[in-house]
């Protein structure tokens, strides 16, 4: 079973262990004190002054500990002498109350024979004639990237008799890194702590148990990272249910570019907890320049190709795919084809990835042959269409819009017989949304679409209206402002629909205005739960807990001043 470890920079005492008391009650099984700062030299101290310091601190743990004292050019806050340094380990391992573990750099260890001896003094080896219990963990970060001499250092760390523990850490460039840490715990010789730091990097952190991993460090405080990409033990938990990941639990992620606000993983995990599915829910981020950009697109293919062909019990069993790799993965060639498929390349976005793990209801484990993608913003959209108007075949609906949501919206309504006006920023994309659209439409559309001129929306006569720009939206480009001018529009009927993409905030100036007229709105979140709980059941045969997606969202974003009237 994998530990989890919060680490603490440690400046003063009594906090860091007022911090490690914390940690222990929020179900940490250990602590590590990096005693950088608390070891620094200061005025008219004695080293055995500093010693005594962390010594104490060792002593009054309410968690068994880790101790390091990082030097800068590992990426640590110690500046001071380097034999002083050891002189705390020798002290630490052999004192009354030793920690469960010295932390020491590979490159600190291999660099004299001096060094060696004195750690190996302090530490449990198979040559150790003292009573000592301390472990040691022989480490090596990097902070840039992969280390190009990776293999050479854990083979080093291996060979090495005092080390207990091999820990291996740096910045991943890609998700892809975290598939090579996976392959490095699988092959471990010795207990092995392997992870990769930054955004990149959560997976290895997250599915440190799958792979058999010692620990996994998490934060007590989503701002007290001692290396980036840190979780905070209570997502690692409650969000990412840590302690239920086995060898054999399946992974799912979001896949986009950026993820980390995605509220996704909050309600898959939630979902899997409920219906008690072996599953895991990670953010996948695939960096991406611009969004039509080759290189991205390559990268995406290069990712889904190696975590669709990795062994070795990964276990991949599907993604949600948003901003900029919808269009990406529709045009990829990677996948079985199949009925949604089909309805995909229409689109031409495609935000489900699924592997089949049942056969009605059945699991059947994993089916090469099933990997299939879907859209399911656009069945979204079109059950909530279908359940607010009275008949979608040939009503008349307003798309404001030209990109992803809007090609999965005017798709789906033409599908069902609607009369479709796309009015966008700039008309040419507009334009080129509606060729695709016929282009690709080979067993034929039973509704139309045309372009609208933006200014002609207000006067514009529609069943329903519904915003797929990012106009209303907090962070957004335009957050105040209102993507159908309703104001400016002669009295409607009340049961006209407007519907808005956006979900933060809830009820967006567009949606807000409708209200006031009295007219229906559809909001974000309920497209979003929607679309959410239709990959739910592609991916688990069964549907997700009632009511389940829709509160959590809610009561997510009403956290948000922006949601809070
Ligand atoms: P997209 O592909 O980037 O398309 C954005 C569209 O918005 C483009 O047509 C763009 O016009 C237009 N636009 C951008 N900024 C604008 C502005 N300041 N004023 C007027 N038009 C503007 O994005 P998408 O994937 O379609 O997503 C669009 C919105 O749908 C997002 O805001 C997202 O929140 C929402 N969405 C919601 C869900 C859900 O589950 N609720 C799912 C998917 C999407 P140009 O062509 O002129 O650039």
């Amino acid at each position: 079973m994998s530990m989890i470890c919060v680490p603490i920079m440690v400046e003063e005492s009594q906090a860091a262990l007022l911090d490690a008391s914390l940690a222990q009650a929020k179900g940490a099984d250990l602590v590590e004190y990096r005693v950088d700062l608390l070891f620094e030299e200061r005025d008219d101290e004695s080293l055995q002054d500093r010693m005594d310091r962390v010594l104490d601190l060792v002593k009054e743990s309410p968690l068994p500990c880790i101790v390091t004292c990082r030097p800068h050019w590992e990426g640590g806050d110690y500046h001071g002498d380097d034999d002083e340094r050891i002189s705390l380990y020798e002290a630490l391992g052999t004192s009354d109350h030793p920690p469960a573990y010295i932390d020491v750099e590979l490159a600190t260890y291999t660099r004299s024979a001096n060094i060696r001896q004195k750690v190996n003094l302090a530490v449990d080896h198979p040559k150790q004639q003292r009573k000592v219990t301390t472990r040691l963990i022989l480490s090596s970060h990097d902070f840039e990237g992969r280390p190009s001499d990776l293999t050479r250092k854990i083979i080093a760390m291996n060979d090495e008799p005092a080390c207990a523990v091999v820990k291996i850490a740096y910045r991943a460039r890609s998700i892809r890194d975290n598939l090579e840490l996976f392959e490095i715990l699988r092959d471990r010789q010795k207990p092995t702590i392997a992870l990769c730091m930054g955004e990149f990097g959560l997976m290895s952190r997250v599915l440190a148990p799958k792979f058999g991993g010692l620990l996994t460090f998490a934060t007590l405080r989503s701002e007290e990272t001692t290396a980036p990409g840190q979780p905070t033990i209570d997502e690692l938990l409650n969000l990412y249910r840590f302690r239920s990941i086995t060898a054999t639990t399946k992974v799912y992620g979001i896949i986009g570019w950026p993820v980390t606000q995605s509220m996704s993983p909050l309600v898959h995990n939630a979902g899997f907890e409920k219906i008690g599915w072996d599953g895991v829910y990670v953010p996948m981020p695939i960096a991406a320049e611009q969004r039509d950009d080759a290189g991205s697109a390559a990268s995406l293919k290069a990712t889904l190709t190696q975590l669709f062909d990795e062994e070795n019990n990964f276990y991949f069993a599907g993604a949600s795919v948003t901003i900029p790799h919808k269009e990406h993965t529709a045009n990829l060639d990677l996948y079985a084809l199949n009925e949604s498929c089909d309805q995909v390349r229409r689109i031409g976005a495609a935000n489900t990835v699924s592997q089949l793990w049942y056969d009605h209801g059945d699991p059947v484990g994993l089916r090469r042959d099933g990997f299939y993608l879907d859209n399911t913003d656009a069945s979204a959209i079109a059950k909530l269409l279908q359940a607010s108007l009275s008949e979608l075949e040939e009503s008349k609906i307003v798309l404001l819009g030209a990109g992803g949501a809007a090609k999965a919206a005017a798709s789906v309504s033409m599908r069902f017989g609607a009369n479709v006006y796309i009015a966008n920023r700039t008309e040419s994309r507009a334009q080129k949304l509606i060729d695709q659209l016929y282009e690709n439409s080979d067993d034929g559309y039973i509704g139309t679409a045309h372009t609208l001129p933006i200014e002609q929306v207000p006067t514009r006569m529609a069943d329903a209206y519904i915003n797929c720009t990012p106009v209303g939206m907090t962070g957004g480009p335009d957050p105040e402002g209102l993507s159908i001018p309703i104001p400016d529009m002669p009295p409607l009927p009340p049961e006209t629909v407007f519907f808005d993409t956006v979900y933060n905030p809830i009820e967006t100036p567009m949606l807000k205005a409708a209200k006031e007229r009295g007219y229906r709105t559809i909001d974000g979140v309920q497209m979003f739960v929607k679309q959410a709980e239709a990959q739910f059941e592609l991916w688990t045969g069964q549907a997700a807990p009632d009511g389940l997606f829709d509160s959590l969202v809610r009561e997510k974003l009403s956290e948000t001043p922006e949601n809070q009237s």
